[in-house]
């Protein structure tokens, strides 16, 4: 597997820590049958380090809770146990509403493109939305949507197209537009390339990497393919079964991996 992205797309990795996940947890319960509940440990026990600067990616198969496990740091679930500190303060014992400054510097760009726009907004309206609700002038938020466009490499006519009159790859750069638009520190990307053809994937893939090292962005990268994650990232985090079961520098997971779960995918790339 070849490891590492060209280096002079890479932020300088620091010391500093951005993110310290300690024993998270997330349990779904669904109601079943004549009242029977099924109980899914979406994730357990999971600890984490992100550095400023640094991409981690989190690899595993479908179901292993790669999602979930990205919904509790950006505040779309959470987490029932655990601690998360971000730059030292835990959010979990926060109100929703003293979570808010955090939630705007941390920002997601979701799987699915096609589901991921709201269809009846015009793409400048979409991209600068968050702004705007996090009290930023309307005027001076456009103007920001449209440099944006720019920045992702679509013409700044897009401002006053509709989601529809896009490709699946425009699309993700329109979702990477909105995310950087609340300025953030720590991107999330969930399967960010998963749902577009392989020669449009390698475009979106090269454009998060430019972002990355221009903005100095810190990353948690999420798929389950990994040449992806190979190219990628600088460390690896497996998950199997809700639990991250080896973590460390990619060189390293996917040159010498101590964990059998590691080596089973490993050995599963065609
Ligand atoms: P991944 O992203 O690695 O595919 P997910 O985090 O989506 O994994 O899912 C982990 C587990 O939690 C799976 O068993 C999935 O079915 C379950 N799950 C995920 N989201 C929900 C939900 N909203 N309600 C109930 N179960 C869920
Ligand atoms: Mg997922």
């Amino acid at each position: 597997v070849p490891h590492g992205a060209p280096a002079h797309t890479r932020a300088p990795v620091t010391t500093e820590t951005v993110l310290e996940a300690k024993g998270l947890a997330k349990t779904y319960s669904r109601g079943g049958w004549f009242g029977a509940r099924a109980v899914v440990k979406a994730v357990h026990d999971a600890d984490f380090t992100l550095r400023r600067g640094e991409t981690l990616g989190l690899v595993g198969e479908s179901g292993s809770g790669k999602s979930t496990l990205a919904r509790c740091v950006v505040d779309l679930v959470r987490p029932e146990a655990g601690h998360m500190l971000f730059h030292g303060q835990d959010l979990r014992p926060l109100s929703r509403a003293d979570r808010k400054p955090f939630r705007k510097r941390i920002q997601m760009v979701f799987q699915d493109p096609y589901a991921s726009l709201n269809p009846r907004r015009r793409v400048g309206d979409i991209i600068a939305e968050g702004p705007i609700t996090h009290g930023e002038p309307r005027a001076q938020a456009l103007d920001r949507a449209r440099d944006l466009l720019r920045l992702v490499k679509l013409d700044p006519g897009a401002m006053d197209r509709f989601p529809h009159e896009f490709s699946g790859g425009q699309r993700q750069r329109i979702g990477i537009a909105r995310a950087l638009a609340m300025e953030p520190e720590l991107l999330i990307a969930d399967e960010p390339v998963s749902a577009l053809d392989v020669s449009v994937q390698a475009q979106v893939l090269a454009l998060l990497a430019e972002i990355r090292a221009r903005l100095g962005l810190t990353m948690l990268f999420i798929t389950h393919d990994l040449r992806v994650a190979a190219q990628v990232c600088d460390r690896i985090a497996v998950m199997q079964r809700g639990a991250i079961v080896e973590i460390g520098p990619t060189a390293e997971v996917f040159g010498n991996p101590q964990h059998s779960y590691t080596r089973a995918l490993l050995d599963s790339i065609p």
